[in-house]
C-alpha cells in the first residue's frame, strides 16, 4: 500500500492577540448606606436612651435667658436664625428695661433696634416684637397666651415659638424641632423625615410620655454639644450603641 505523505501545512503565523481595551467604567461611588434598611427601634431601646439622657442630665435646661413667659416669647422670636449666646447678649440688657408687652411698647421700635442691633434680621425682629407687645395688651390682657394657635397668631411667631414656649413657660409636652433636634431625630433613626414637622410629629409618637418635658431640651443639648453637624463626637456619645446613623464612626 502506498505511503499517503501529507503536506506539512504552513502554519499560520500567531497574530499576536489583541489586547482587550479597557473599558472606560466610571469609578462606583462607595454604596451609601441606608438608614432605611436600618433596624427599627424598639420601645425599649427608646426608653433607654432617655432614660440615659436623664440620668446624665436629670434637668436640662434651655439657654436662652428669660425672666417670664413674655421674655421668654421675645427671646425665642429673636432667636430665629441665630445663635442664643447671641440673643442673650443682646436681652441681658433690653429685659432690665422692658419685661412687660407694655414697657416694650413704651421703649419704642427705634431704641428696641438698638439694643438688638448685634442680633441678624434686627429690624424685622424688632417690628414683630413691638407688634406681638401690642397685640398681647390689646387681646390676650398682657399676657402670653396658653394655646397653639393664639401664640402662632402672634407677628414673629411660628410653630416652634409656640412649642417652646408652651413647654418651657407652661410645662406642656410638646417638641420643638429646631436644627439640632432635626439632625438628631435623623441620624439616630428615632424619627427621620423631611421637615421639622415630620420630625415633630415623629418624636411625639416614640417618646415615652414620661421624658416629653424635658426631650427637647435632650435632643438640643445632644445636638450642639455631641452629635455635631460635621463631625459627629460618636466616641464619647451616651447612645453610640443604640444609634442607627450608618455612619457613626465607632
Ligand atoms: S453615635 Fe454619633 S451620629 Fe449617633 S447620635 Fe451619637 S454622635 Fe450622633
Amino acid at each position: 500500500m502506498a505511503k499517503i505523505t501529507r503536506k506539512p501545512v504552513p502554519r499560520k503565523a500567531a497574530v499576536p492577540k489583541k489586547k482587550a481595551k479597557p473599558v472606560a467604567t466610571k469609578p462606583k461611588a462607595p454604596a451609601k448606606k441606608s438608614l432605611k434598611a436600618a433596624k427599627p427601634w424598639t420601645p425599649a431601646e427608646v426608653h433607654e436612651v432617655f432614660s440615659r439622657f436623664r440620668k446624665a442630665n436629670p434637668e436640662p435646661k434651655g439657654e436662652l435667658e428669660h425672666i417670664n413667659p413674655f421674655t421668654l416669647l421675645v427671646a425665642v422670636v429673636l432667636s430665629a436664625q441665630a445663635t442664643d449666646a447671641g440673643v442673650n447678649k443682646a436681652t441681658r440688657a433690653l429685659f432690665e428695661v422692658a419685661d412687660t408687652p407694655q414697657k416694650m411698647l413704651d421703649l419704642g421700635e427705634e431704641r428696641l433696634r438698638d439694643y438688638i442691633k448685634t442680633i441678624g434680621l434686627y429690624r424685622t425682629k424688632a417690628r414683630n416684637v413691638i407688634a406681638l407687645s401690642a397685640k398681647l395688651l390689646s387681646e390676650f390682657g398682657g399676657e402670653v397666651p396658653r394655646t397653639r394657635a393664639e401664640i402662632e397668631s402672634l407677628p414673629g411667631a411660628g410653630r416652634k415659638t409656640a412649642n417652646v414656649v408652651l413647654n418651657m413657660a407652661f410645662g406642656e409636652h410638646t417638641m420643638a424641632v429646631d436644627t439640632h433636634v432635626f439632625r438628631v431625630g435623623n441620624r439616630t433613626g428615632l424619627a427621620p423625615g423631611k421637615t421639622p414637622l415630620d420630625v415633630e410629629l415623629g418624636l411625639e409618637k416614640v417618646v415615652p410620655a414620661e421624658f416629653m418635658l424635658h426631650a427637647h431640651h435632650w435632643l438640643i443639648l445632644h445636638g450642639r454639644y455631641t452629635c455635631l453637624a460635621r463631625k459627629p463626637r460618636c466616641e464619647v456619645c451616651l447612645i453610640n450603641d443604640l444609634c442607627r446613623w450608618p455612619e457613626k464612626t465607632v
